[in-house]
């Protein structure tokens, strides 16, 4: 593993051998160089190399819920910003990926009225693959990753209906 990061150091292009050895036994250490060296072994057309730097990221990286559509790993950061290939996700892409919708809905109707109107002031809620939160949820202190969805017309239209809605109840 010190080799591996030895070689990773002193060589900024590395030959096909190399890179199958660092690859091969960087292990968790290499998890900082995996956009790097994703790039050399793409450009060395290696996917058995860039399956294994998958499943080092897999095992010792920060997976997200859902794959990078470009390069295939699952590493599309809070910023929507592939960690690996750098490609930039889009908001509907994540919508989609996480079941927003169905998430949404569920939030409404369990947050309170004061936290819905907060919500539609902030303009944006916390989305993972287990839930919505708001804003305000402090998701360092969260295992899982959330990605901040900006309401829509149709998503302030649904918390207004929930609003209406509840004073109709009393
Ligand atoms: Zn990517």
């Amino acid at each position: 593993m010190i080799i591996a990061m030895k070689i990773l150091e002193t060589i900024r292009n590395p030959s096909q051998d190399q890179l199958e050895f660092i690859i091969s036994y960087g292990d968790r250490a290499i998890v900082p160089e995996i956009p790097r060296l994703y790039k050399l072994a793409k450009k060395a057309g290696r996917e058995d190399l860039i399956m294994l730097l998958q499943s080092i990221w897999e095992k010792y990286g920060r997976p997200s819920p859902f794959e990078c559509p470009k390069c295939g790993f699952r590493a599309v950061m809070p910023d929507y910003v592939c960690y690996v290939c750098g490609n930039i996700v889009s908001e509907k892409y994540v919508r989609e990926k996480l079941g927003f919708d169905e998430k949404f809905k569920e939030y409404i109707k369990n947050a309170s009225v004061a936290e819905l109107n907060d919500v539609m002031n902030i303009g944006f809620v916390l989305l993972s693959e287990v839930d919505v939160r708001s804003p305000r949820y402090r998701v360092e202190a969260s295992r899982h990753i959330y990605y901040p969805i900006h309401l829509l017309q149709s998503d302030i239209e649904k918390i207004l209906e929930e609003i209406r809605g509840r004073k109709q109840e009393y």
